[in-house]
């Protein structure tokens, strides 16, 4: 069963085929990182038009690069939400006209489960699972009681992980994005920072991250009112300590409440160096199998729609060609079929 996928729903422009959703056989991807960069953060109204210039031939490519003619292919699958509006209004629209054209089922596929479903594209997988989700608009421990049956046991009350990041690295003089400069940083620094741990109440899956990133902007804006450079290195590695031991304790205790009999790491934040050891460490001591998906699949790509679409078509089937792009969409709605 081959699915064209296509992805849109903010600064990633990206078409895939995946069979079966577990091999894939083509995947574009074009970052507007560097359009974004000048002003710090992704602006929704360049991404939309930077999505509309380079759609149909990041679509060509895909193609191409799988051998297949459109006839081939048996649906086309797209990212109906959450996201930018704007972004997501682009792929449903492209997605939309190409199942019309070629006479072949649309399938309206939710982001995260897309990043969840990005580890089918690495392993076979075993329910009742657990997913920890961390990305730049997210952080959830996702409990999969069966295949594309999705219950959000914890979610963040305040920042995602991947935008705490982005912040932190922004006081820190690094450019968007930054997770991956704090992440460097604190991998280099010999001294951590000593900064609190948010775990809200003993029994919550929930997160928080607003604090901590408020303790980190009062040390920074405390040394420069000193006149001194804050120890950047120390603050990143103190910062990023904190952020893994909360994530790690969580999702652990969430996989034995569950009986889960994986954790899958997903989004952006799964390239952390830092929570892949410790993740890594902690459940090879414990006896529990992790599964991470490549860099490529943990930021937002196609292929991983093309997995998520699969399962959804297996429970669901199509979705009917009205469908509108949701930039809130819900995950538990979505996979219950009332969106
Ligand atoms: P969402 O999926 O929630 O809509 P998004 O798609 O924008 O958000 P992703 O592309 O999954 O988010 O992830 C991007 C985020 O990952 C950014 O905040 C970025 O800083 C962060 N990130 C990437 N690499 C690292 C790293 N090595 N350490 C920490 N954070 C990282
Ligand atoms: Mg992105
Ligand atoms: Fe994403």
């Amino acid at each position: 069963f081959y699915i064209l996928a296509i992805e849109t729903s903010c600064d990633e422009t990206s078409a895939a085929i995946v069979e079966n959703g577990s091999e894939v056989l083509a995947s574009v991807i074009s970052s507007q990182i560097e359009t974004h960069k000048a002003f710090g953060g992704v602006v929704p109204e360049v991404a939309s038009r930077k999505h509309v210039e380079v759609i149909t031939v990041i679509v060509e490519e895909a193609l191409r690069q799988a051998g297949l003619k459109p006839e081939q292919l048996d649906a086309v699958a797209v990212t109906q939400g959450p996201g930018l509006v704007g972004a997501l209004l682009v792929g449903v629209v492209a997605a939309k006209s190409l199942a019309l054209a070629w006479n072949k089922p649309l399938i309206g596929t939710h982001h995260i489960a897309g990043h969840i479903y990005a580890n089918r594209l690495v392993a076979e997988l075993k329910y009742p699972c657990l997913s920890l989700v961390v990305s730049g608009g997210h952080t959830e421990l996702v409990s999969l009681e069966a295949e594309g049956e999705f219950r959000i046991i914890g979610r963040t009350r305040d920042d995602a992980v991947g935008e705490a990041y982005d912040k932190v690295a922004r006081a820190l003089g690094f450019p968007y994005p930054g997770g991956p400069h704090v992440d460097k940083l604190a991998r280099e620094s010999a001294e951590a920072a000593p900064l609190p741990r948010v775990w809200l109440e003993p029994e919550s899956y929930d997160f928080s991250f607003s604090g901590l990133k408020s303790a980190v902007l009062n040390l920074v804006n405390q040394s420069r009112m000193k006149g001194l450079e804050p120890d950047a290195g120390a603050i990143a590695r103190g910062f990023q300590e904190s952020v893994v031991e909360v994530l790690v304790g969580k999702a652990i205790r969430a996989v034995r409440e569950t009986g889960a009999q994986q954790l899958l790491l997903c989004g952006g934040v799964a390239a952390n160096r830092g929570l892949r050891s410790a993740l890594a460490e902690r459940c090879s001591a414990e006896g529990i199998e992790l599964i991470v998906p490549p860099p490529v699949y943990c930021t937002d790509n196609a292929a991983m729609i093309g997995a998520a679409a699969y399962v959804k078509w297996r429970r669901d089937g199509g979705t009917a060609l009205d469908m509108v792009a949701d930039a809130g969409l819900s995950l538990e709605e979505w996979s219950a079929g009332r969106h």
